[in-house]
């Protein structure tokens, strides 16, 4: 492949980017030529920060050198190392501090929230979820279900698109929960959908769900570091997330859980406990009963793996500084600048399923080629001999995510530029 000449718009827009030097804290992966890849993957793994390995090192060395005393002693205390993540999670969902945690990984927080927020009666018994939900959430909402003896085919409400695999359409979900009205139980969506990138109307579904008396909660893994979040100002129940996506916190990292503060006592809830979610002032008298502790604390279970927690602080320190609204700003630039190309250089062979308007969409464009799955999987597969990193997603889309962390527009230039000649 020729050595890429960006075009003098690209060059101008990463100029005047002041998010630019950001892209000097991570290990970008290289290509095949063994130059820094264009890496559009964030959306599936984010890549490291350099920091991460600082921040492991830190974990490791105070295991060293303190052993046990590290609970007690050392720069950040083992005890309460998962408290230093809250405020800047906090900030990225729109949640105070004291509602929300780093604890579990996704699938385990949604079946925690499921566990305690799911409480089926004669009457309300439904859940909603979208059709082509992403297969975890739907497998934790079915396996619910049969727990507590009730069938998909009589509890289980799908929405879908119009389009098999296009946004779905905010009426189609208000009028579906209209419709389930006292028999729906509960509500879980996604706040970015994983496969069209489509990001929904948080406020404005979750209102209409709790108009009804449905509990809601909200799935944010592709949400969280990519769209600006105000999860509690929605009234949401609860919410839950990874950190390995957006977040680069690292392959299987710790994930989060938002609980609403009304439900801060967990009263009512019938929550499964552990003894990391009693109260830390008497939690090492071991007594035998459980007194939770307030918030979302309250809803840990183990005493966290720190070493995979580490990374998340990195991380989180490289979203600080940047700011998400700097970041959403640069997102929206990279991502409408994709958009211009593709529909500039490639109209006939690529049709864009992710929505095209500010408010329906993060940095994620879903691409679905004309020539169907088979030009799709073969365009992909030169995009990856060619050095861009991005994704194939069954049955035909491929999924590319221009970061404002670490991605240029030159680079956006010059992947568009390898997909409109890998299509030829
Ligand atoms: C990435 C993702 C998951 C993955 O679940 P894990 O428990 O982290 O393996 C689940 N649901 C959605 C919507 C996702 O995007």
């Amino acid at each position: 492949m020729a050595e890429p000449r960006p075009s003098q718009e690209a060059l101008a827009l990463d100029a005047a980017d002041a998010l630019a030097p950001m892209r000097g804290r991570f290990h970008l992966p290289r290509g095949p030529d063994g130059r820094t890849a264009i890496y559009l993957c964030g959306h599936s793994l984010g890549p490291q920060p350099a920091a991460a390995a600082t921040a492991v090192r830190e974990v490791l060395d105070a295991w060293a050198e303190l052993g046990v005393r590290g609970h007690h002693e050392g720069t950040s205390p083992w005890l309460r190392y998962h408290e230093r993540f809250a405020p800047g999670l906090g900030s990225l969902v729109g949640a105070m501090p004291a509602n929300v945690v780093a604890m579990n990984t996704l699938t385990v927080n949604l079946h925690l929230m499921l566990s305690a927020f799911y409480r089926p009666s004669a009457g309300r018994h439904r859940i909603l979820i979208e059709r082509g939900a992403f297969p975890s959430d739907r497998h934790a909402v079915v396996s619910q279900l049969h727990h507590r003896g009730l069938e998909a085919a009589s509890s289980l409400i799908e929405v879908g698109p119009a389009d098999a695999a296009g946004p779905i359409a905010t009426e189609a979900l208000l009028a579906a929960i209209e419709e389930a009205g006292d028999s729906l139980a509960l509500v879980l969506l996604p706040g970015v959908q994983y496969l069209t990138g489509q990001l929904l109307d948080i406020a404005t579904l979750t209102d209409a769900a709790r108009r009804v008396g449905a509990v809601v909660g909200w799935d944010l893994a592709h949400a969280i570091g990519n769209v600006p979040l105000a999860i509690e100002a929605s009234g949401a129940d609860f919410a839950v997330w990874c950190h390995y996506k957006y977040l680069c916190a690292g392959p299987g990292a710790v994930g989060g859980a938002f609980v609403h503060p009304r439900h801060a006592g967990g009263h009512g809830l019938r929550r499964l406990a552990g003894w990391w979610g009693h109260e830390l002032a008497t939690r090492f008298r071991m007594g035998p009963d459980h007194v939770a502790t307030a918030g979302a604390d309250g809803w840990q279970l183990s005493n966290p793996p720190i070493l995979s927690l580490a990374p998340l602080a990195a991380s989180l320190d490289l979203y600080r500084e940047a700011g998400m609204t700097p970041l959403r700003a640069k997102s929206l630039s990279l991502t409408a600048f994709c958009r211009r190309l593709l529909e500039a250089r490639c109209p006939d062979q690529v049709a864009i399923v992710t929505p095209r308007a500010d408010a329906e969409h993060g940095c994620q464009l879903s691409l679905r080629l004309a020539g169907g799955a088979e030009a799709g999987r073969r365009a992909y597969a030169r995009l990856s001999e060619a050095g861009v990193i991005c994704d194939w997603r069954e049955p035909d889309l491929i999924r590319i995510a221009p970061l404002p962390l670490y991605n240029t527009h030159a680079e956006v230039d010059h992947a568009v530029a390898l997909l409109s000649s890998a299509l030829d």
